[in-house]
């Protein structure tokens, strides 16, 4: 996914805005048993009540019925298992769903079931009685109006302002919401699926999609590769599709057409760059979702159908880095895929050392080095949020007892791409790139995690030369908190020339005389993140004047120029905040937004004036978060 995470856009580098608690309690030694080894233990999902080791789901036919007046699906999942001890239940995770009938085989023979005490964003366990033999398990169930997957959107907050609109987010352990399900990232299943909406209205998943509207409001699915259970996605609405290439395409509503179809005009050939780097492309077609502006993410790597904020619909292709990153989750997170959210770095890290590799192989390296350089500031300040001998700061994550959505960070996006990188100097990019497909194609279609890519490195590129594995510095990068005392930072050419522009603004230069031409976004988002916390009107002004910060149509740059205009009290860009606050959900841009505003008593008010009328806009992931921060 690309990233709740990175939301302390325009701040400085002493920005301190992570709001994650970080305290760590479980020791993993402690709670291991004899029998179990090191590897079996950080194996082990405390994410899912499922003992996938006895009995596992293989296949899910999922039924649903989507009623947008109650906001709840009803539907009924039906397993294919393997009993792999001959044990007498199988164990589905379950929040706030209500389970009416459990039944069993092709018969349909009732069956008893039990549910779980209630953990908090655990959930239940649902434990069915099943016989040795058992080989279907079929669940009957309801969600509830405020399922956390779920978010049901009213006319208004769509962009044709005509229908309501529906899409899931199940990453991180949110699909239990809306399927009871195995839901831990170590276990895969294909599925089929048949949804009934509204006839006005088309359903997409994450399989095989229509590309039509039909008269029954029935839909059929099929995705016959197995995933693991966070990719699991639906979305109903108004929606019409647009080709792009031939393996490529987008959803959106008729209102968004035109414009993803022209930002995303590329995405053909970023999938020719991926499989040119790391093979074959294994799913079949790529198409995106274009979601309404309330999705609290800016993307997520639904299989076959990444879903996407309109937030990067610039108007010209400059934030499409974003699709690099999701295409590439193709392979790093979808085809090898993360066991527990403890190795969440082995899907983000790759992922973003994959997007940046694309978008040099489209772009030319000026142009990703932009990216590196401010992919290295996001992780110094989340390295400073949350002290650099913090725990949380390793790549190996340690997150028993905790929500995975709050303790997942950057680190794992960032220091892991870093990380790569670092091998990639190590033993130079041919040998590297090489090694990076044999790990996909061996590791394809399964879970992997920390402690199985750490061997499969030893074997297949250290294979025992000590200088090489000092220089990788596995333990360094991997077990041990902050950065490793070897590294470099990185640098961009193309940044040298904006910190230029920038020291002679500093010294005087007016804004209007500064040589910014043909500057990308991530230029301004560099220049606008140097900007001092303290400025005069006059500079506000100056700077507004000349480039018309408070009017971009560029989400990046409207997200980091608005704290400086509270951080200076400019209220000429008040009316664009509240717009946008009103307007946009993506956690990753109201989150400082709020932060900064809720500083002072008066922006407070403010804040909780524009939160009021905003908030039934956001997405729950986004909610939880504010409403704690503005509470
Ligand atoms: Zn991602």
């Amino acid at each position: 996914m690309r990233t709740y995470h990175r939301f302390l856009m325009g701040l400085g580098l002493a920005g301190s805005l992570y709001l994650a608690s970080c305290s760590s309690t479980t020791n993993e030694n402690e709670t291991m048993t004899t029998e179990q080894t090191a590897s079996e233990q950080s194996a082990k999902d405390v994410h899912s009540f499922a003992k996938p080791a006895e009995a596992v789901a293989k296949h899910l036919d999922l039924n649903i019925d989507v009623n947008f007046e109650q906001k709840v699906l009803h539907g009924t999942a039906s397993y294919l298992i393997e009993n792999k001890t001959g044990t007498d239940e199988i164990v589905f995770d379950t929040r706030g769903l209500e389970i009416e009938k459990v039944y069993l085989g092709d018969a349909q023979e009732e069956t008893g079931f039990a549910l779980g005490d209630e953990k908090e964003f655990l959930g239940r366990p649902l434990s069915v009685k099943i016989k040795p033999d058992t080989k279907k398990v079929t669940i009957q169930y309801k969600t509830s109006p405020d399922a956390a997957a779920l978010q049901w959107l009213n006319p208004q907050q769509t962009a044709g302002k005509k229908y309501p609109f529906l899409f899931t987010q199940s990453q991180a352990i949110l699909a239990r919401t809306w399927i009871p399900i195995q839901d831990s990232p170590g276990i895969r299943i294909t599925y089929n699926a048949e949804v009934k909406v509204p006839k006005e209205l088309l359903a997409v998943m994450s399989a095989s999609n229509p590309v039509e509207k039909n008269a029954s409001g029935v839909y059929t699915f099929e995705m016959k590769q197995p995933i693991p259970s966070y990719l699991m996605a639906l979305s109903v609405g108004d929606l019409v599709f647009r080709e792009v290439g031939t393996q490529t395409g987008i959803y959106a509503e008729p209102a968004t057409i035109e414009a993803a179809a022209y930002e995303f005009a590329e995405m053909d050939k970023m999938l020719v760059a991926a499989e040119k780097l790391y093979g074959k492309y294994r799913w079949d077609r790529y198409d995106l979702l274009v979601l309404p502006p309330s999705f609290p993410f800016g993307g997520m790597e639904n299989p076959r159908l990444t879903f996407v904020t309109p937030t990067v619909l610039a108007k010209d292709r400059s934030l499409t880095s974003l699709i690099a990153h999701e295409l590439a989750h193709s392979w790093s997170g979808n085809l090898v895929t993360n066991g527990t959210w403890n190795d969440f770095w082995l899907n983000e890290g790759f992922t973003v050392y994959f997007e940046r590799r694309i978008m040099e192989e489209i772009y030319g390296k000026d142009y990703a080095d932009m990216l590196n350089v401010l992919g290295y500031q996001d992780l110094m300040n989340t390295l400073n949020d949350l002290g650099k001998d913090s725990q949380d700061t390793r790549l190996k994550l340690d997150l028993e007892g905790r929500d995975p959505d709050e303790g997942l960070t950057d680190i794992a996006y960032e220091k892991g791409s870093f990380f790569l990188q670092n091998i990639e100097k190590a033993v130079g990019r041919e040998r590297f790139d090489e090694f990076l497909n044999n790990y996909f194609n061996t590791f394809a279609f399964q879970s992997t995690n920390t402690d199985k890519f750490l061997d499969f490195l030893q074997k297949e590129l250290i294979k025992g030369d000590e200088e090489l594995a000092k220089k990788i510095n596995v333990d360094g990068w991997v077990y041990s908190p902050g950065l490793p005392a070897d590294f470099k930072v990185p640098t961009s050419a193309r940044f040298a020339k904006v910190e230029e522009a920038f020291q002679s603004w500093k010294n005087g230069t007016p804004a209007a005389q500064l040589s910014t031409k043909d500057w990308s976004s991530h230029e301004w988002l560099h220049f606008i993140r140097m900007l001092p916390e303290q400025m005069s009107q006059e500079q506000m002004a100056d700077l507004d004047k000349a480039f018309n910060f408070t009017n971009s149509g560029n989400s990046e740059v409207l997200a980091a120029w608005f704290i400086h205009a509270i951080q200076n009290n400019y209220t000429t860009a008040d009316e664009a905040m509240e717009q946008f606050l009103t307007n946009v959900g993506r956690r990753k841009f109201l989150v400082p937004i709020y932060k900064a505003l809720a500083a002072t008593p008066e922006g407070k008010k403010k804040a909780l004036a524009i939160y009021a009328k905003a908030r039934p806009n956001y997405h729950a992931v986004s909610t939880v978060t504010l409403d704690e921060m503005l509470k």
